[in-house]
């Protein structure tokens, strides 16, 4: 049995393992840059381990440092998080031969799920359905012309390697495939080591839908249904929810049981991401994610189960504590990102907090490391918290997001606090129609952003 947890994150995620190892009887391990000597989450673990300098290539990216600083505490697994080592494969594998345990999937899924184009014929051999397009790679301009010709335009090229929104660029016609294909290839090649790219039909008003699985490892699979992350400024997510308002029972009993279906044959374990666009009521596969997401707490809400804690579980050999039958939806749930950027550029802006006050009452949770005189430092994500509301339904939900965005105060720095206070008032936001355009848009007219 695990008895100690190395988290190997910081920020509010590192807080969010932290808070399900100790209801578990578990011991944790807070490891930290010097930067981060004063971070909440150095405060609130058991033992802590400065493992390096700011940069995180030499702290929170340092394999042999974490490593390391499991011997010294005698740590048996490591959580990583979200974000820094979580998708690593190489780090997964390191760790096991150390005879460590890894809290998420092997080193294997992660690897098929980290490149798009393994990903994508992976989940076409096991029945999900996928984004008309090229058939793996497109070796050279002239097979990509072709390729864009026969799907028809506009198309999105995207290396393979890409995430965080870069790699990916779309070519509205013929003429402007040679620059798009060449772009894409550049940044695949300089942001991930790897130009190989694809060609993918572009979707002209979809939304984001993204399933949550979760496997034991032994070919048990449940889906806890769906996430809509459609409000996106520079395909990055800032406003989440569940379930999503245009999707329908039916639709997601096919397309969760699909998923579920597919990961139980792989013998997936740990929490995982099937990201669909959705449009004109059908499902089609973008990649998936092999790590907990930032917005797993919109689906904890509405199911009422603790997403960490099964991680731990299965990680240990354990069943999940709940099979498909026992999960069942109840109300809505919002979760809104408050990071500390500035508006309307949205740059970011750390400094420090003079004063916070995290909003309280039925159905808010804050999942934030702030505290008052805690000084942000400039190194890392500019996420400084989450903000998840929970209500009967969608329009209760909406309504205590409006009224705890009024409650929370951070002072001293800017934060994304009021975009979200102005998109509660749109009418489109307010019924749910949005597709993964309407912020930029929205952005375009209303923050003219720079
Ligand atoms: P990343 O790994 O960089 O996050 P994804 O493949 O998950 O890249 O895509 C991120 C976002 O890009 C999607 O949520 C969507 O907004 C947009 N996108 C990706 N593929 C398409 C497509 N075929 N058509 C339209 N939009 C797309």
């Amino acid at each position: 049995m695990i008895e100690k947890i190395l988290v190997a994150n910081r920020g509010e995620i590192a807080l969010r393992v932290i808070r399900a190892a100790r209801e578990m009887g578990i011991q944790s391990v807070a490891v930290h840059s010097t930067a981060d000597a004063d971070a909440m989450h150095v405060r609130m673990a058991d033992e802590t381990v400065c493992i390096g300098p700011a940069p995180s290539p030499q702290s929170y990216l340092s394999i042999p440092a974490i490593i390391a600083a499991c011997e010294v505490t005698g740590a048996q697994a490591i959580h990583p998080g979200y974000g820094f080592l979580s998708e690593n494969a190489n780090f997964v594998q390191v760790v096991e031969d150390h005879g460590l345990t890894f809290i998420g999937p092997t080193a294997e899924h992660i690897r098929i799920m980290g490149d798009k184009i393994t990903a994508k014929e992976t989940m076409q051999n096991l029945g999900v359905p996928c984004v008309p397009g090229s058939e793996g790679g497109v070796p050279d301009l002239e097979t990509a012309k072709r390729i864009g010709d026969e799907i028809g335009y506009p198309v999105i090229i995207k290396a393979t390697a890409g995430g965080g929104g870069k790699g990916m660029k779309v070519a509205a016609s013929a003429a402007e495939m040679e620059k798009a294909f060449l772009t894409a290839r550049a940044e695949g090649k300089s942001n991930f080591g790897n130009d190989e790219v694809y060609i993918e039909k572009y979707l002209q008003k979809p939304r984001h839908i993204e399933i949550q699985v979760f496997g034991d490892g032994k070919g048990n699979a449940v889906h806890l249904g769906e996430r809509d992350c459609s409000l996106q400024r520079r395909h990055q997510k800032v406003f989440e929810e569940a379930p999503g308002p245009a999707i329908s029972p039916e639709e997601r009993d096919r397309i969760g049981k699909i998923c579920a279906d597919a990961v139980a044959a792989i013998n997936y374990i740990g929490a995982g991401t099937i990201e669909f666009l959705y449009e004109d009521g059908e499902f089609y596969f973008i990649e998936m994610n092999t790590r907990l997401q930032v917005e797993h707490p919109v689906t904890e809400a509405i199911f009422g189960v603790d997403l960490v804690r099964e991680q731990i579980r299965v990680a240990e050999g354990l069943p999940m504590s709940f099979t498909q039958d026992d999960l069942t939806i109840n109300g809505a749930a919002i979760e809104v990102r408050i990071n500390a950027e500035k508006l309307p550029n949205f740059a970011p802006c750390p400094g420090k907090i003079t004063q916070y006050h995290a909003p309280g009452g039925l159905g808010v949770r804050m999942d934030s490391a702030l505290y008052d005189g805690y000084s942000i430092p400039p190194y890392y994500d500019s996420l400084i918290g989450k903000l998840i509301v929970h209500g009967r339904d969608r329009r209760e939900a909406l309504a205590r997001l409006d009224r705890a965005l009024g409650e929370l105060i951070v002072d001293g720095i800017d934060t994304t606090v009021p975009l979200f206070r102005a998109l509660l008032a749109e009418p489109d936001v307010l019924s749910g129609e949005y597709n993964i355009h309407w912020l930029e848009r929205w952005l375009e007219t209303n923050l003219n952003e720079g």
